[in-house]
């Protein structure tokens, strides 16, 4: 039995192209109790309510349906996950993708593990480590069809810890709210060092909220250079910002 917030979430995914089986409806509602059991414990979301978090978490974590051909894309990498977004949401409704979740923190791992095994998820691996490190490893590096991440910093600094794991041809898709053109502009500089550029922005709104979202897809045309990403913590601090900005960017 599905109720009304299960109802109106499949409908909207439908708009989205994505039809919700009931034991997908299934697993979303278990990962929503596990979400609310341990954020009593830890800090995961400030977003607690059963129809917030089906909207701004699930729903706005498949929005990424809209630029990406799932069907036909193998691997994905979700630097920062947190509480698991966009790739838990990602993972239920696509289960052939192979999923690699990236966060600094040990404990936001325990959880998503934890996720991974009670949903009976066999397509997602979860690191610990910063990104930063992590794309200095064969493994990762120049490797993932697409990479994503969702509220972890400012274009500049987030393409220099997600385009290094993108393949030449794939694609860096970043998730963004209202405001993004300051945010593009002192993009530019920073893509330009890391081999890729801006292929396109979507804009897509919450459907109940009407709140505006930004997807900021970015194609990388060669590999990564060997001097991408800087020292740990570098990128986040001082980004690749054009030299006459530096100065005046916090
Ligand atoms: N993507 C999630 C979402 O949309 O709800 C979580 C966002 S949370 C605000 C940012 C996450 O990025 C945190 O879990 C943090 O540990 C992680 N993070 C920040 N810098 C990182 C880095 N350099 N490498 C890996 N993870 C990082």
């Amino acid at each position: 039995m599905t109720d009304i917030i299960q109802q109106q979430f499949s409908l909207q995914v439908g708009k989205l192209g994505i039809q919700l089986s009931n034991q997908q409806l299934a697993q979303f509602e278990t990962y929503y109790c596990l979400l609310v059991e341990w954020n009593e414990k830890m800090n995961l979301t400030g977003i607690t309510d059963r129809d917030a978090v089906y909207e701004k978490h699930f729903f706005d974590s498949l929005t990424l349906a809209e630029v990406v051909p799932f069907d036909t894309t193998k691997s994905l990498a979700d630097i920062g996950s947190g509480a698991g977004f966009p790739s838990i949401p990602l993972a239920i409704v696509f289960p052939h993708l192979q999923i690699t979740i990236i966060d600094a923190l040990a404990k936001r791992i325990r959880f998503l593990e934890e996720v991974t095994s009670q949903l009976g998820m066999t397509n997602i691996t979860c690191l610990h480590g910063r990104a930063e490190d992590v794309a200095r490893k064969r493994e990762h590096r120049d490797q993932y069809d697409v990479v994503t991440a969702r509220a972890v910093a400012r274009l500049a600094a987030l393409n220099e810890l997600c385009l290094p794991f993108v393949r030449p041809g794939g694609v860096f898709i970043a998730m963004k709210g209202t405001d993004i053109s300051t945010e593009l502009d002192e993009a530019r500089y920073s893509l330009t060092k890391l081999n890729a550029k801006i292929l396109d922005v979507k804009q897509l709104m919450l459907p109940t909220e009407g709140a505006d979202r930004h997807l900021i897809i970015c194609s990388k045309k060669g590999p990564t250079p060997s001097t991408y990403p800087r020292k740990s913590g570098i990128p986040l601090k001082t980004p690749l910002l054009k030299p006459e900005k530096a100065n005046t960017i916090k």
